[in-house]
């Protein structure tokens, strides 16, 4: 029998919602799941970047990721830090070791970094975490942490959250119960309900910025991209507001893994479906895609929705200041922050190194009802230039620099709006000017 779900003016009429910033129902988002017109998948990615484009302008926000500690309690079948890898290098970096990384990031140009730690309540428990964050911020120009931690109860949210964190970032790894089960046979991870519930907790204590995700590869990706989207929906209608960012993990080598045949494989052509799907699904919320991934996939996934990567990562503790300990999993893409920005730049985006929305209080209901009205993109487009105005004053070389000082002149030629004067007060020494 023909499937009238994903005839052509059907799937249209799903691809105009999106492009009025609505929000997919789960019939509409299994009609693109079951998508298989070659054809079609075309006219999805071209509304997937459109819709981008809609909500945040040709900006694509850059970062990095900090790992404090790889020593874990947890067992976690497909992760270089379980504790059943018997040949793992352990870290925990000291308080002043993480302020060094993150010193050492701020003079490479990163604004915004993204704090991961393995779940060690002794080694690495709240206490430390809140200390690393108040002396990154009392003694680095990092302007906004971000933090991909093991999930908490309400109060110690709230203690994260008061310590200045702008997003909590935690992926369900899998909805699908018996698998997850399986691939976390130890630690306090083994308990799903607990899992599921970490979104509930932490914007109950106050976070309006969440970050969520699965583990692409663990089990079938059509059937968790569905489950993840539902879980966003519920958490819209229970709170106003769904979850800031999604990623895109897709499962990697790794040290001591025990998921090597992977038999739930997302191909890079999937990967693509995946970021589209998002998009269209829940048109307003940032898709984050990490150094996972490979150089020129990466260049792909941020013509087909996505709006924020990673670059020049390490995933190792005291990675940045030299290679040793144990790597959470093998990055794909190695290229420098400044390279990255000179590759945005050639595919015709904006990189930008903004933080200004988490601090300008433009968060969780409020985000979402600026995006829906496609206003976030002005604040989007000017903070990425005035951003990038810095980054080319303190760190940008050669032909990066010779690139963005283009951009930058257009910006000027066609300034309107005290621009031009901003990005002056920037070349005489003035910092961190956002609107
Ligand atoms: N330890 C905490 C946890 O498990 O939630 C937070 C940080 S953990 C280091 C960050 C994420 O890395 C995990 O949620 C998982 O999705 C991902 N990850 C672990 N092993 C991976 C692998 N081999 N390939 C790709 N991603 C992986
Ligand atoms: Fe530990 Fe997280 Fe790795 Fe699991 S995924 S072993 S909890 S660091």
């Amino acid at each position: 029998m023909k499937n009238t779900n994903t005839e052509p003016s059907r799937i249209r009429d799903i691809l105009a919602k999106s492009l009025d910033m609505q929000v997919l129902n789960l019939t509409e988002v299994s009609a693109l799941l079951a998508l298989d017109d070659e054809e079609l998948w075309a006219e999805v990615f071209d509304t997937a970047c459109r819709v981008k484009e809609k909500v945040y302008g040709k900006r694509i926000v850059l970062f990095a990721p900090l790992y404090l500690s790889n020593e874990c309690t947890n067992d976690c079948l497909y992760c270089g830090f379980r504790t059943g890898n018997k040949d793992a290098r352990r870290k925990t970096l000291s308080v002043n070791e993480a302020v060094e990384e993150a010193s050492l990031l701020s003079k490479r140009g990163y604004k915004r970094l993204l704090l991961v730690t393995s779940e060690h309540t002794k080694l690495a428990g709240l206490d430390y975490i809140v200390q690393v964050v108040n002396e990154i911020y009392e003694k680095t120009d990092i302007r906004i942490l971000h933090a991909n931690t093991a999930p908490m109860s309400v109060e110690d949210f709230r203690r994260l959250k008061e310590s200045g964190i702008g997003v909590y970032q935690c992926f369900q790894e899998t909805y699908h119960m018996p698998t997850y089960k399986f691939m976390h046979p130890k630690g306090a991870k083994a308990d799903y309900a607990w899992r599921l519930g970490v979104m509930d907790r932490a914007i109950e204590a106050g976070f309006e910025d969440v970050g969520m995700g699965v583990l692409l590869g663990l089990y079938d990706w059509r059937w968790e991209v569905g489950a993840l989207i539902a879980h966003c929906r519920r958490l819209i209608s229970k709170y106003g507001f769904g979850p800031h960012t999604l990623s895109v993990p897709r499962l990697q080598p790794a040290q001591g893994s025990k998921v090597n045949n992977i038999q739930n494989k997302v191909s890079d052509e999937d990967l693509k479906k995946i970021v589209a799907i998002y998009r269209l699904a829940l048109p307003y919320v940032g898709i984050v895609v990490s150094t996972r991934e490979q150089a020129h996939l990466r260049d792909e996934l941020l013509l087909l929705g996505a709006s924020q990567i990673s670059a020049g990562s390490k995933t190792s503790p005291w990675g940045y200041m030299k290679d040793g300990d144990t790597e959470q999993f093998e990055i794909g893409d190695t290229r420098s922050l400044e390279d990255v920005i000179g590759k945005i730049v050639g595919l015709g985006l904006v990189p930008s190194l903004c933080t200004a929305c988490y601090r300008e209080g433009r968060s969780g209901e409020n985000f979402r009802h600026l995006a829906e009205k496609e206003a976030i993109k002005n604040f989007c487009q000017e903070n990425a230039i005035l951003t990038l105005k810095e980054y080319m004053e303190d760190c940008a070389s050669g032909e990066v620099k010779e690139k963005l000082k283009k951009i930058l002149d257009g910006e000027i030629a066609k300034s309107t709006n005290g621009l031009a004067e901003k990005l002056k007060s920037i070349e005489e020494g003035k910092r961190d000017v956002h609107i």
